[in-house]
């Protein structure tokens, strides 16, 4: 079972992606460094729930 994630950029708080992610694997939150179109450089994402 995988649930859909939306992952919201750390400094600015705007949604760029979403992944899956397995909760039972990973029950803690999901963070990633992408590249955020609006900071215009890679920030840290946090995922939203
Ligand atoms: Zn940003």
């Amino acid at each position: 079972m995988r649930t859909i994630i939306q992952l919201v950029c750390g400094t600015c708080a705007r949604f760029n992606y979403t992944t899956t992610k397995n909760k039972t694997r990973t029950p803690d939150k999901l963070e990633k460094k992408k590249f955020c179109k609006f900071c215009k450089s890679h920030t840290e994402h946090k995922e939203k729930r």
